[in-house]
């Protein structure tokens, strides 16, 4: 994994799950690590370790639904390593249920930070890595982003759009400023995003769905191979499912 080294990699949603996986991994590749998320005490844990491993990292409590806290994250990578090769915009929530709860304050926030969260941190990132004229940005999608089932209508709806994101940017960004997009969805992945679930109906599968998780490793692997592929090779798509998975 020698393109990783020395890499300046923003990672939202790094306190936990996918996000942690992947900041431990590309850390121990050599990447220069800027981790984003609310809860800071596990940013400083995470950093703390990275640290005594040997490796490089900082990190900014962030909002993604901020478009301050996203800028405020973009100048400290500038400011501290002076430039941002790579962005995993990787974090989200997934409250998910069935239309007819009218659940709608929980469909506003998945549409603020799986939406509008990955479009604010592309906006902190773009302006640099056109100056750059080289960068990365990794969005997380999900299978939901791909083929819908019950009760991820609007979770699925923002995955989605997560994609449709990622393939505009390519278009628009690639061909002229070899700036590379990734869409990475995932499927059931053994992380802290369940939690998030108040349908008692859903709760309720949360045991079955859980039994089919592949670790969150495996995720940060594919964010790695991507990262690690020549400047000259862009890695648009990857779908990483448990294999028992429908
Ligand atoms: P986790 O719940 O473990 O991690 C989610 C991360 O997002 C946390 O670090 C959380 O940090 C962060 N986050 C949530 N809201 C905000 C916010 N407003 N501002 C900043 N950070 C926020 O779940 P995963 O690791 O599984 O999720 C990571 C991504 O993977 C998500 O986009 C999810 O949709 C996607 N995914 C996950 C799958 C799975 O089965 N686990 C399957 C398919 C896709 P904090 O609370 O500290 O802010």
């Amino acid at each position: 994994m020698e393109n990783i080294q020395s890499k300046v990699v923003i990672v939202t949603g790094a306190s936990s799950g996918i996000g942690e996986a992947t900041a431990k991994m590309l850390a121990g590749y050599g990447a220069k690590m800027v981790l984003a998320a609310r809860r800071e005490d596990k940013l400083k844990q995470l950093a703390d370790e990275i640290k005594q491993a040997g490796g490089e990292a900082h990190f900014q409590k962030t909002d993604v639904t901020s478009r301050e806290d996203l800028q405020t994250l973009a100048q400290l990578a500038v400011d501290t390593y002076g430039r941002v090769d790579v962005l995993v915009n990787n974090a989200g929530i997934m409250p998910v249920s069935r239309l007819n709860e009218l659940r709608v304050d929980e469909w506003d926030r998945m549409i603020d930070v799986n939406i509008k969260g990955v479009l604010y941190a592309i906006a902190a990132v773009l302006p640099i890595m056109k100056t750059q004229k080289s960068g990365h940005v990794i969005n997380v999608s999900s299978v939901a982003g791909h083929v819908m089932s019950p009760a991820s209508a609007v979770y699925g709806a923002t995955k989605f759009a997560v994609r449709a994101i990622s393939e505009g940017l390519r278009q628009e960004e690639s061909p002229e400023f070899g700036i590379r997009s990734t869409n990475i969805s995932p499927g059931v992945v053994a992380t802290e995003l369940l939690n998030g679930i108040t349908s008692p109906e859903i709760i309720g599968m949360s045991d079955w769905v859980r039994s089919l998780s592949i670790s969150a490793d495996r995720i940060a692997k594919a964010i790695a191979y991507a990262i690690n592929e020549p400047e000259d090779t862009s890695i648009n798509e990857m779908i990483i499912r448990p294999t028992i998975q429908a």
